[in-house]
C-alpha cells in the first residue's frame, strides 16, 4: 500500500483514489516570465518520481499542468522587452521544455496555458459572484474569505488576524501570512497592462493567478482530483485559495491528497539573483556537469526535506551514478563472455525479488528515495561479488531489473546510452568489447606485450580496467 504525507492533514495517509488504480493529478507549473532555477526544477522532479512509481505501481495517472502565462511579472516583462506578451512567455516555456527534456522529466498529458483558458476562469467567477461570495470595486472582483469557513485552516493561519472586505483586500496574486486577506480573482485593466486585457462579461481585465488553477483543474480533472502538487510556497495563499474558491464554486472537496516539496537552498541562503546564487539549468551544465547528474542530486533528499544545494552535491551524486554504470558495462561484458551456468539460479531470481520488494516498500513509505537507492546500491554490490559466476540468462535478467527500477529512477539508462555511444565514437565504432577479448586470448596465450599494448588502448577509450582474480572489473570515471 502507498502512504504519503498529506499537507492537508498533516500525516502520512494511505493513498486512497476516487477510482480504482486511477489518479488524477495537477501539478502548478510555471511562470513564465524568466528560466526557471533548480528550485523550481526540483519541484518538477519530484511530481516526476512520484508520477513514475504510480505508473510503476500500476496506476492510470492523468497529469496536468498548467503554465502561467499571464500575471504582473509577465505583463512588465513583454513591455520591457517591446514584445506581444505571447511572444515573450513562449520564448521562456520553449527553455522550460528543454529543461525538462534534458532532465529526462516525463511530460505532463496536458499543459493548459492561462491566456487560452480566460473563459473558464470567467465563468467560475460568475459561479462565485452568483453565491454571494464576491464583490467588485473599480471593476476588480474579489473573493470574500469570510463567505467560507475554515478559511485559512490549511496554512494554519491566526484566524484573529484574517483581513476581510476592502480595507483588507490585496490586489497581488502574492503577499505574506500578516496580510491574509481578500484577494482578487479577477483585475480590472490599468494603463500599466498596456494591450494585455480580455473583454468579458466581467469587464476588462484579466484573471488573478489563483483563479487559473481552480479553473484548469476542474476542466481537465473534474471538480474533485486525488493529488495536487507544488512547493511549500505555494501553501499559502495560492493553495489556501485555490480551495476555499474551488470548494465554495462546487460545494465539493477540490483535492484529497495535497503534496508539497521542500525548498532548494544554495550554501544554505534562499536563491536570489541579488545573492547571486540562483543558478539555472544552463549555468550548471556550463560548469561541465551532466543534466542527469543534476536529476540525480535533486532527486536523492526526500522531497519534502530542505535541499542545501552545494557544487559538491554532484561528486556524492555522481558515485551512485556510476556504481550504475559499471554495473551495466561489467555485464555486458560478463553476457558475451559468460559460458558457464550458473549452479544455483535461485540465487540471482531471490536477490532480484528481494530487492524490487525493498525498492517498492521504500517509496511506497512516503517516497523514501534514499532507502530505495541504498537498496539498490547493495544489490549492484551482491552482483558485483559474483558477476562471473553468472549464467547469460541471468546476468540478462539483472540487466532488464535494472532498466525496470529506472523506469521509476529516470537517470541509469538515459546516462549509459549515451556513455556507450561517446565510447563507440571514441573507439571508432571498433568495439570495445572486442578489444577486451582479444586482450583476453592474449592474457591466456601468455602474450603479455599484445595484452599490455590493448589494455593501453582500453585505457585510452576511457575504461579503466582493474583485473581480479579470476577476471577483471571494468570502470569508468
Ligand atoms: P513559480 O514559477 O515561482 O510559481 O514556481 C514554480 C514551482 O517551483 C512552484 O511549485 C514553487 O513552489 C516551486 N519552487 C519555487 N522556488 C523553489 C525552491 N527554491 N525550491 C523548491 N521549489 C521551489
Ligand atoms: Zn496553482
Amino acid at each position: 500500500m502507498i502512504k504519503i504525507y498529506n499537507t492537508l492533514s498533516k500525516k502520512i495517509e494511505p493513498l486512497k483514489t476516487i477510482k480504482e488504480k486511477e489518479i488524477k493529478l495537477y501539478s502548478c507549473g510555471p511562470t513564465v516570465y524568466n528560466y526557471v532555477h533548480i528550485g523550481n526544477l526540483r519541484a518538477y522532479i519530484f511530481v516526476d518520481l512520484l508520477k513514475r512509481f504510480l505508473y510503476y505501481s500500476n496506476f492510470n495517472v492523468t497529469h496536468v499542468m498548467n503554465i502561467t502565462d499571464v500575471d504582473d511579472k509577465t505583463i512588465m516583462g513583454s513591455i520591457k522587452n517591446n514584445e506581444p506578451l505571447n511572444d515573450y512567455t513562449n520564448f521562456y516555456l520553449t527553455a522550460f521544455l528543454r529543461d525538462l527534456k534534458l532532465l529526462n522529466i516525463q511530460l505532463p498529458d496536458l499543459m493548459p496555458k492561462a491566456t487560452e483558458h480566460i473563459n473558464d476562469m470567467v465563468a467560475l467567477i460568475k459561479e462565485l459572484k452568483n453565491k454571494g461570495c464576491t464583490y467588485e470595486i473599480n471593476g476588480s472582483v474579489y473573493f470574500k474569505i469570510s463567505s467560507t469557513k475554515n478559511y485559512g485552516v490549511l496554512a494554519q493561519l491566526d484566524q484573529q488576524n484574517l483581513k476581510e472586505n476592502a480595507s483588507g483586500r490585496l490586489d497581488n496574486d502574492e503577499y505574506a501570512k500578516e496580510n491574509a486577506s481578500d484577494f482578487v480573482l479577477w483585475k480590472a485593466w490599468t494603463p500599466n497592462d498596456g494591450n494585455v486585457y480580455w473583454d468579458t462579461e466581467i469587464g476588462r481585465g484579466r484573471p488573478g493567478w489563483h483563479i487559473e488553477c481552480s479553473a484548469m483543474s476542474m476542466k481537465y480533472l473534474g471538480e474533485t482530483i486525488d493529488i495536487h502538487t507544488g512547493g511549500v510556497d505555494l501553501i499559502f495563499p495560492h493553495h489556501t485559495n485555490e480551495i476555499a474558491q474551488s470548494e465554495k464554486a462546487t460545494s465539493k472537496k477540490f483535492v484529497n491528497f495535497l503534496m508539497h516539496n521542500g525548498h532548494l537552498l544554495v550554501d544554505g541562503k534562499k536563491m536570489s539573483k541579488s545573492l547571486n546564487n540562483f543558478y539555472t539549468l544552463e549555468d550548471i551544465t556550463k560548469k561541465g556537469f551532466d543534466p542527469l547528474l543534476l536529476r540525480l542530486v535533486l532527486i536523492k533528499t526526500h522531497y519534502r526535506q530542505i535541499l542545501n544545494f552545494t557544487l559538491t552535491d554532484f561528486e556524492e551524486a555522481k558515485k551512485i551514478l556510476l556504481k550504475f554504470i559499471n554495473l551495466l558495462i561489467n555485464l555486458d561484458f560478463t553476457i558475451r563472455n559468460s559460458k558457464k551456468e550458473y549452479a544455483n539460479t535461485d540465487n540471482v531470481d531471490n536477490l532480484i525479488d528481494e530487492c524490487r520488494k525493498k525498492f517498492k516498500d521504500a517509496l511506497s513509505d512516503d517516497l523514501n528515495i534514499s532507502m530505495a537507492i541504498s537498496h539498490m546500491l547493495y544489490f549492484i554490490k551482491e552482483v558485483n561479488k559474483s558477476m562471473d559466476l553468472f549464467s547469460a540468462t541471468k546476468i540478462k535478467e539483472i540487466k532488464e531489473f535494472i532498466f525496470e527500477i529506472d523506469d521509476v529512477l529516470g537517470f541509469v539508462r538515459k546516462f549509459y546510452n549515451a556513455y556507450m555511444d561517446r565510447l563507440n565514437k571514441k573507439t571508432n565504432n571498433l568495439n570495445i568489447y572486442s578489444l577486451l577479448e582479444k586482450r583476453e586470448q592474449a592474457r591466456a596465450l601468455k602474450d603479455y606485450g599484445e595484452a599490455d599494448r590493448l589494455r593501453e588502448k582500453i585505457i585510452n577509450c576511457g575504461l579503466l580496467i582493474e583485473d581480479t582474480k579470476n577476471s577483471y572489473i571494468l570502470k569508468i570515471e
